[in-house]
């Protein structure tokens, strides 16, 4: 059996009939950027974040790098955010010319420990920006209340975690401006680079919408100095489609990973931990395994494909190099990469799929 780590081939022939026509209906009308169906797509994914704007972006990075601008975040700010994560939450920080400042993680749930943030906060600091790692929402209660605290802005990484929920609220509503990626292999993805900002302040949204189209609102009135962030009407109607079928993709990888934890459970592998106080949305599914590269060795060699989310903290890469973080510095997040993989997840994979991913990782659990 070969199983790979996403199949966006099975879902999109399951719902092929729906995006074809709507495809169509773009090239159609001949209108490729911004218009009504990102007016609509926008309008929807608003509602399922229970926020009160959206603005469709070009990536989940411009989103994050947007929301910063539009919150003024500016050089020689500190903005707080954990070494656990996709480049990207560190890119936007520092292309707004302000520094990332690294929270470590709780090691059960891979994301930040906000019992870690105070001690890190000075007078330059300025913002919050907890990731919402592999599907599960931050711990957002206490964040909020030292970011109102301290007089700080918060800012979602919801890349990985669409219709997250956090207590009862949704992922991408609690923060004060929330980004998310419709990256392809993203829970809600697109046939292309995609991304959103949502906000429940119209100001914040009026300045995202300026950032994101040369600072104008109206054609050739610049108001503003601001950039080409624009999303394209075929990705909007692509996600349009998808949207519908959200729910019960989230409700899918949810099963997923419960079936992959009874079978799993006697093992001596770390399951993912899901917190009493959020809805993991399983964007990625991923243990703890001592010998986890002779794992994913085994697992490839028997046609599972397997990932690492992320292989080198934020602080070790060589892009970060220059702050001086050296090895020790964060001790959760660097004994977490060097532990983690990611099995096959994604809400088409079957029982049978499943049941094979686990016989192999036995398999090599009892040999090894
Ligand atoms: C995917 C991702 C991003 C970036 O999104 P793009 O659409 O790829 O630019 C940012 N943060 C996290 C946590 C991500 O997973």
């Amino acid at each position: 059996m070969q199983i790979p780590f996403v199949d966006l081939k099975t879902q999109y022939l399951n719902i092929k009939e729906e995006i074809d026509s709507e495809i169509q209906d773009v090239l159609d009308n001949t209108a490729f950027i911004l218009g009504k169906k990102v007016e609509a797509f926008e309008e929807n994914f608003a509602k399922l974040c229970d926020a009160k704007f959206c603005v469709g972006v070009n990536n989940g990075t411009s989103a994050l790098r947007l929301a910063l601008l539009a919150l003024d975040i500016k050089p020689g700010d500190e903005v707080i955010t954990t070494p656990s994560t996709f480049i990207a939450t560190a890119e936007a920080i520092s292309h707004v010319g302000a520094t990332p400042v690294f929270v470590d993680i709780d090691e059960k749930t891979f994301t930040i420990d906000p019992n870690k943030i105070e001690e890190k906060i000075t007078e330059k600091t300025k913002a919050i920006i907890p990731v919402h790692l592999y599907g599960q929402p931050c711990d957002m209660d206490p964040i909020m209340e030292i970011a109102r605290k301290h007089g700080l802005k918060v800012v979602e990484d919801a890349a990985q975690a669409h219709n997250a929920t956090y207590k009862d609220k949704k992922a991408g509503s609690i923060g004060d401006v929330n980004c998310f990626s419709f990256y392809p292999g993203k829970n809600l993805g697109a046939y292309g680079e995609a991304g959103a900002v949502c906000t429940n302040s119209e100001e914040l949204a009026r300045k995202i919408v300026l950032l994101r189209q040369h600072g104008e609102l109206e054609k050739y009135n610049h108001e503003i100095i601001g950039d080409n962030c624009r999303i394209a009407a075929i990705q909007a109607a692509v996600l349009g489609v998808k949207l519908k079928h959200l729910e019960s993709w989230t409700e899918q990888r949810r099963k997923n990973a419960q079936l992959y934890n009874e079978l799993l459970e006697n093992t001596e592998l770390t399951l993912p931990f899901e917190a009493p106080y959020a809805k993991h949305v399983y964007h990625v599914y991923c243990i703890r395994a001592k010998n986890r590269d002779k794992l994913r060795e085994y697992l490839e060699k028997n046609g599972v494909a397997s990932g690492i989310h992320y292989p080198i903290p934020v602080h070790l890469l060589k892009a970060y190099s220059f702050m001086g973080l050296k090895e020790g510095s964060f001790p959760a997040s660097e004994q977490a990469a060097k532990e983690i993989v990611s099995l096959p997840m994604y809400p088409e994979l079957s029982e049978e799929q499943i049941r094979y991913v686990v016989d192999k990782v036995n398999e090599f659990l009892k040999d090894n």
